[in-house]
């Protein structure tokens, strides 16, 4: 399915397919491209009934553009009746009772969901690698990864299973995974998403959004999942843009910030000319280069692997054998019933973040690790916010390099950290910041990413769309994925 939203509601709309052909056309597509392991449950009885539900609508009254459309759900979304196992042994038969409010919401716009992605096991990774599900492949490269945790979601949209999937960034989990398949993700701004249902990594950086293969595509998602959600204590109480009416204003006299500091060391040649590159074709429309500089970007990866392990090992805290989940055979005594429920349960990512989080707040170290990575925090939000008080956005590569190969780091966790070093800074501070497609390096997908000061989504989606007017690198399709 290689069409956009707008021109897939247009042909529903006259009738020239219906939403039961278009589940019928994504799900023998997922089925097709199993080998890729995008998806790790696909729904198909689900899926068709909702589809004739939509159609139902389509021939009275559609009420959204996303009406009928086929997409999937990452895994970290809880989705009544139908199971939710965030990549993990721990949630491997887990059926919840309730919908998150993000699938409540697509769900009234009669959104089609055809499943749940693949993602890294409780979305902590860069590589898709730590699923319990197994790897995901990169559809540019099977030998290669497709970028974390929303790795299922980025390389099912690649591949022209769905024509978008929604996604979580915690540290970058759309972003990177978008820049490494070629497709477009944004990430709002921390609170204009609920986060309620959607299984909690680390609470003051976790947002969910979506992956599609343009801005506006992004756009018309985005207006279906924001706004205020009274279950969320963290979702902003303000009303939400208009993300589609938005993308028309024209980029003359945009500022754009180049941060310095994004384009470093440890920044992949070809992926630096082709972001210069695309940067050039944003003056070209009327843009600004602005020089700008984030002093304390290189601290980004530091305090972001302590505050998010240190979330993390009190969230993952619940998974104990006696509510739900996983639960060890044969338990002899209440310690061993925990004890072995989680070795089972956790894969080896999983626990290295309990093991080091637990460890920064732990009595004696918490003002040493946790409290100091806060401070950090702090320094990081400051250097953004001076920075915008003389651009519009910030621009830079997505990623240091192209998608890696599999198995190519997946023995050092420090190098795989090191691929966030481009995008945790943005969750540190609560932005809203986008990737999309700016070309091609060693025939893999580079990304541009775009950050803005918070709640300023309509900006980025239509600073993205007007690029994407003018180009056509989000429309390269991998071979196969016509
Ligand atoms: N790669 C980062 C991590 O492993 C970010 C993950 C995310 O955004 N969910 O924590």
């Amino acid at each position: 399915m290689s069409s956009s939203i707008t021109q897939l509601a247009q042909t529903l709309r006259e009738r020239r397919t219906s939403a039961v052909e278009l589940t019928r056309q994504a799900i023998a597509r997922a089925k097709k491209l199993a080998g890729l392991n995008a998806l790790i449950t696909l729904d198909e009885a689900g899926a068709l009934a909702a589809a004739e539900r939509a159609d139902a609508a389509l021939a009275t009254n559609p009420a959204s553009v996303l009406a009928g459309i086929p997409f999937a759900h990452k895994d970290i979304f809880c989705t009544n009746g139908l199971r939710t196992t965030c990549a993990s042994r721990m949630l491997e038969t887990f059926v919840p009772p309730y919908d998150a409010t993000v699938v409540a919401k697509l769900g009234d716009a009669q959104a089609v969901s055809i499943g749940k992605a693949n993602m890294d096991e409780f979305a902590m990774g860069s590589s898709n690698e730590n699923s319990f599900h197994g790897a995901v492949k990169n559809p540019w490269d099977t030998t290669r990864v497709p970028g974390g945790s929303s790795g299922g979601s980025a390389a099912a949209v690649a591949a022209g299973i769905v024509p978008f999937a929604t996604g979580t960034d915690t540290g970058g989990s759309i972003r990177q995974p978008a820049a490494f398949c070629g497709v477009t993700g944004l990430k709002p701004t921390y609170g204009r998403v609920s986060r309620f249902g959607m299984i909690a990594f680390a609470s003051s950086l976790d947002t969910a959004s979506v992956l599609a293969r343009s801005a506006e595509d992004c756009a018309q998602v985005l207006a279906a999942m924001a706004g205020h959600d009274a279950r969320d204590a963290t979702s902003a109480n303000r009303l939400v843009d208009d993300y589609v009416g938005a993308l028309a204003k024209p980029l003359a006299g945009l500022r754009i910030g180049v941060a310095r500091e994004y384009f470093g060391a440890g920044i992949d040649a070809g992926v630096g000319a082709v972001v210069q590159a695309a940067l050039g074709e944003y003056e070209k429309l009327g843009a600004t280069l602005v020089d700008v500089s984030l002093a304390n970007a290189a601290l980004a990866i530091p305090a972001y692997y302590v505050i998010a392990p240190a979330e993390a090992s009190s969230n993952l805290a619940r998974f104990d054998g006696v509510r739900y989940g996983h639960r060890c055979a044969d338990p002899k005594s209440l310690e061993d019933l925990y004890t072995r429920t989680r070795a089972e349960g956790f894969g080896a990512e999983v626990k290295r973040r309990i093991l080091v989080g637990t460890y920064a707040l732990s009595a004696g170290y918490y003002d040493a690790y946790y409290l100091r990575a806060q401070r950090v925090r702090r320094l990081i939000a400051n250097d953004f916010n001076e920075a915008f008080k003389t651009v519009d956005v910030i621009a830079g590569p997505t990623t240091p390099s192209v998608a890696f190969k599999l198995g190519e780091k997946s023995s050092d966790p420090l190098a795989m950290y090191a691929a966030d070093v481009n995008t945790v800074a943005v969750n540190l501070a609560g932005l809203p910041a986008i990737s999309l497609p700016a070309g091609f390096s060693a025939n893999l997908p580079v990304g541009l990413q775009l950050i803005a000061p918070a709640f300023a989504e309509a900006r980025l989606l239509s600073a993205a769309h007007q690029f994407q007017l003018a180009t056509d690198w989000h429309a390269r399709k991998p071979e196969g994925a016509a």
